[in-house]
């Protein structure tokens, strides 16, 4: 009778303690129904704060000239644990996918441009002008190569002209926007400096490479906290990258599809298939062999169009020289790098975004002499029915809001 007690309780003590066996044989912890699950395998921004240690990047574009939903033109986002954050290159299509992160405008105000082909340079205007009306109350700051031989080809030339060519929406939305948001500071970089310090603030210190693309186009590596990030721009392999870019943690480097594809997907010819998939750009197996010489923690391949077809053959022509840790980049990638750990994963991105809050009062509208004025034509379109419609919502938004607004357009006397 003892040893039946005893075989019972052993039972039921047993049955108490029993925790089922994972498939590892392992047991399985215990999940709260109500909290989130502690490991994320995507990045769902604005949910995780980035270590003292750390840097992560954020691929905001990862393709080229050619018009795709899939790809923007190249952009990188550097966030750093000191709380900097750098753009490397605004391709066209990127100021979207950097929106779609919700990060506060004014915290993205340090903008980095290899060279100024569109799929490189092409939406740092969208950026800019969207500032004032994306809650941005501080300035910017812009660097990118000198001109060289013709000095209104370099960054500032470059940058005058987008003044000048958006001229008329910097001055109709004058009256919108804080007054800080359009201010643009402007620095050249020398484009044939050679691991050329530009930059050296708050621990962070970013030299700029020359590539062999086209004159005036170079690329950029940053340290900070015993990390390094190194970013190729457009180039044929060049040994100024071998050099001063071996042993980057993260490693980015542009390629483009083999020369065939070219003549398959673009309908080019095989001089033009050649020129672009050889010259002044990288082939992917010159790619694998950059890698095999500088051993990055992570190696990235930017600037191709990445899909089902193409991928596995750039793998494998990469792979012919280079055996070691690889990402090929695509829109969204996500790499958090720290002095023990580097994760690659797929960032969840809002395509509903909002920017965050201010975080600055605003200034009020400056109006000067060039501020718009309104030619009295297109106020004869006035017309009585509707501006009182328009002139109800300002009185009820005055009556909930304590304010006194006029709404200057709609009370105007209609013209005949
Ligand atoms: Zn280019
Ligand atoms: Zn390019």
């Amino acid at each position: 009778m003892k040893l039946e007690t005893t075989k019972v309780l052993a039972i039921c003590f047993s049955f108490l303690l029993a925790i089922p066996e994972g498939a590892n044989g392992d047991a399985p912890e215990q999940w709260s129904p109500v909290d989130p699950f502690p490991t994320q395998s995507a990045y769902y921004p604005g949910t995780e704060k980035l270590h003292p240690d750390e840097m992560r990047v954020v691929a905001c574009g990862t393709g080229m000239p050619q018009p795709r939903l899939k790809q923007a033109g190249s952009c990188y986002l550097v966030e750093l644990g000191n709380g900097d954050k750098f753009v490397f290159d605004m391709g066209k299509g990127s100021a979207e996918r950097l929106a779609a992160l919700g990060i506060p405008t004014d915290q993205l105000n340090k903008v980095l441009i290899s060279h100024l082909h569109f799929d490189h340079a092409g939406d740092f205007p969208s950026f800019w002008l969207a500032r004032g009306v994306n809650a941005a109350r501080q300035p910017l700051f812009l660097w990118g190569p000198g001109g060289g031989q013709n000095s209104g080809w370099g960054i500032k030339g470059w940058s005058e002209k987008v003044k000048q060519a958006w001229a008329w929406d910097v001055a109709t939305r004058e009256s919108s926007g804080d007054p800080r948001s359009t201010q643009l500071t402007v620095t050249e970089i020398d484009w044939k400096g050679v691991n050329k310090l530009f930059y050296d603030e708050n621990g962070v210190k970013i030299y700029s490479i020359p590539t062999i693309h086209i004159d005036q186009s170079i690329g950029f590596i940053l340290e900070w906290n015993g990390l390094k990030f190194a970013y190729s721009g457009d180039t044929a392999p060049n040994k100024w990258f071998l050099e001063h870019a071996a042993g980057a943690d993260l490693a980015i480097h542009e390629l483009m599809l083999p020369p065939d594809m070219w003549i398959e997907k673009y309908s080019m010819s095989h001089q033009a298939a050649v020129m672009s998939g050889t010259q002044g750009h990288t082939t992917p197996r010159a790619f694998g062999k950059i890698m095999e010489i500088t051993k990055p923690r992570m190696a990235v391949a930017n600037h191709m169009q990445n899909d089902f077809d193409t991928a596995p053959i750039i793998e494998k022509e990469i792979r012919m020289y280079y055996r070691g840790p690889l990402s090929l980049a695509m829109d969204f990638m996500v790499w958090n790098i720290d002095k023990e750990r580097l994760t690659t994963r797929m960032a969840v991105a809002n395509p509903e975004s909002y920017p965050p809050p201010a975080q600055v009062p605003a200034l009020p509208p400056v109006v000067g002499e060039s501020s718009y004025q309104w030619d009295p034509f297109s106020f004869t379109g006035l017309e009585e029915r509707t501006s009182a419609v328009t002139n109800q919502v300002v009185e009820e938004f005055n009556l909930e809001q304590g304010t006194n607004i006029e709404p200057i357009l709609s009370r105007m006397p209609f013209g005949k």
